[in-house]
């Protein structure tokens, strides 16, 4: 658990950012920034700044206890041992990492940009393309992952481009609908910026479509939430649309 976490953090980090001015793209290539080190050259991870593992302990010594006897009364209601050696630390597991994935209830956008906010007369559309994002449906607490791509224009303000996947991480570190997930980024950058406008196109798979009910493996969920500029001017919305649709290109 500790590993695929770990690397689930470097690739949320590591998520190809392309900052899109106006009629020309500033690209950064996404296959360098994702894969930085060739697979086997040896890595010095002592050099490198500690990631999240979900490991920590976010919850108080007694919310964990509970949470573990919650967790042990699950493994035996599904009819499984929860003293066989397996899963004699799945408890304490499963509460850790639960609480690590959703611990954006403790953040805001606010927290999530820091110092990162600066003044600047710039004032056309700026994007951060491909942001991977993972999530858990609140209705059966299964992941939903995929991409946003996020928009904004600056009105007098703008923020560091690695903070916008960190907005995004807040509001994915809940229980969601991939809905609300949408409108509540949005929502995030305008608090901060006050922005001309903003728009958010997230796509995603639902673990609770693929591998239960109606098992629909490769139906992508494609939601959008625009604002200001992006709503009013069809000549920004349809730029916006057409670069998070089909940026690639
Ligand atoms: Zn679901």
């Amino acid at each position: 658990m500790a590993k695929s976490n770990r690397r689930n953090g470097e690739r949320s980090n590591g998520g190809a950012r392309t900052a899109v001015k106006r009629g020309r793209i500033a690209s950064h290539s996404s296959d360098a920034i994702k894969h930085p080190i060739a697979p086997n050259a040896p890595v010095d991870l002592s050099s490198r700044p500690p990631l999240p593992t979900g490991t920590v302990q976010l919850l108080s010594d007694a919310e964990e206890a509970e949470f573990e006897e919650t967790v042990r009364r699950q493994l035996q209601l599904i009819g499984e041992d929860p003293d066989r050696e397996g899963l004699v630390r799945t408890p304490k597991r499963v509460a850790r990492s639960l609480a690590w994935l959703t611990r954006g209830y403790r953040e805001d956008a606010w927290t999530a940009v820091g110092e990162g906010v600066f003044a600047e007369e710039h004032d056309h559309m700026i994007m951060v393309r491909d942001i991977e994002l993972y999530s858990l449906c609140e209705h059966h607490m299964l992941p939903f992952f995929g991409k946003a791509h996020v928009a904004y224009i600056p009105n007098g303000k703008i923020v560091g481009l690695s903070k916008i996947p960190r907005i995004v991480d807040v509001y994915a570190r809940r229980l969601q609908v991939q809905e609300r997930l949408t409108e509540e980024i949005a929502e995030g950058l305008c608090s901060v910026l006050h922005p001309s406008g903003v728009g958010v196109v997230i796509e995603a798979y639902h673990l609770c479509m693929m591998m239960r009910g109606v098992q629909k493996q490769n139906s992508k969920t494609i939601t959008s939430a625009l604002r200001g500029a992006f709503r009013e001017d069809p000549k920004t919305r349809d730029e916006f649309l057409r670069l998070a649709h089909n940026g690639r290109d």
